[in-house]
């Protein structure tokens, strides 16, 4: 079966979120930790978690996906910023553990002219700090578009963060379609070799999520702008075998495209209209 939900919004809380996800048809979801623009997390509701774990459990929920704010800049030039996003992420992996063995991602940041590797230094810093040998959450860095001075623009930048992580049994990718695709990596004409240079550079078994999104830019433009499924310089064809292909088709597939429910509702009959069981 294809294991695939969407983003959802977390205001009405997790049973609820469980209950949309399954009205949607969908068998997961993502959903922001705290407002996406950063700030006070809510307190958890463990009566509304527990109906979540609930639906979950009983309809055979793949793996959730809680997503970090992407405000959260961890290799800022800014100092305050820097120490922001350290509690920000040591908080919500205390919060994860009420969700035991999910995952959690999130966007490596931008350096903003220090340069990468001094970008890279505080990254791993803050994730051997905030990762803990006890917890559930697996914490993934996404793959970027390589926007201005982002961080994680390639498969080397992230090996780089995971071969420095102390705990790295609890580090793993979540790799984006719309931003590989933007940052050069041809899945359109060239799956395979992308994913055997994935699996040189980082090892296929770090990849524990897809945001599965089309582009609205050309390959290969560093832009990060999400389409509508088939909408988009991906398309269909190449949507279709990215879920089909036998290394990624067990993964959990995460929609982003700029959608509400009922657009994200057909999106995902369309998938498993053309996922191959
Ligand atoms: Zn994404």
């Amino acid at each position: 079966m294809l294991n695939i939900g969407c983003h959802l919004s977390t205001t009405k809380g997790f049973e609820n979120m469980g209950k949309e996800a399954l009205g949607i048809g969908a068998n997961t979801f993502q959903f922001f930790t705290r407002n996406p623009r950063g700030g006070k997390a809510k307190k958890i509701d463990e009566k509304d978690v527990a109906g979540l774990l609930e639906i979950a459990k009983n309809n055979e929920f793949a793996t959730i996906l809680a997503h970090a704010p992407y405000t959260l800049n961890a290799c800022s030039a800014d100092e305050r910023t820097r120490e922001f996003a350290l509690e920000m992420m040591a908080d919500d992996l205390v919060r994860m553990e009420y969700l035991p063995n999910s995952l959690y991602n999130f966007h490596p940041g931008s350096h903003v002219k220090q340069g990468v590797e001094v970008g890279i230094d505080y990254i791993v810093n803050m994730l051997n700090t905030v990762i803990k040998p006890e917890q559930t959450t697996t914490v993934l860095l996404e793959t970027m578009a390589g926007k201005g001075t982002e961080v994680g623009r390639s498969f080397e930048e992230i090996a780089e963060i995971i071969n420095r992580v102390e705990l790295k049994d609890h580090m793993g990718v979540c790799l984006d379609t719309c931003h590989v695709y933007d940052a050069g990596y041809d899945i359109v004409n060239d799956l395979d070799g992308v994913l055997e240079e994935f699996d040189r550079v980082i090892g296929l078994d770090r990849l524990r999520a897809i945001h599965l999104n089309d582009s609205k830019n050309p390959f290969g433009s560093h832009k990060d702008r999400h389409e509508k499924i088939g909408e988009g310089n991906i398309g269909l064809e190449a949507i279709k075998r990215i879920i089909n292909h036998p290394k990624l088709r067990h993964l959990p597939f995460f929609l982003e495209t700029p959608n509400e429910l009922e657009g994200y509702k057909n999106e995902i009959e369309l998938l498993r209209s053309v996922y191959s069981e």
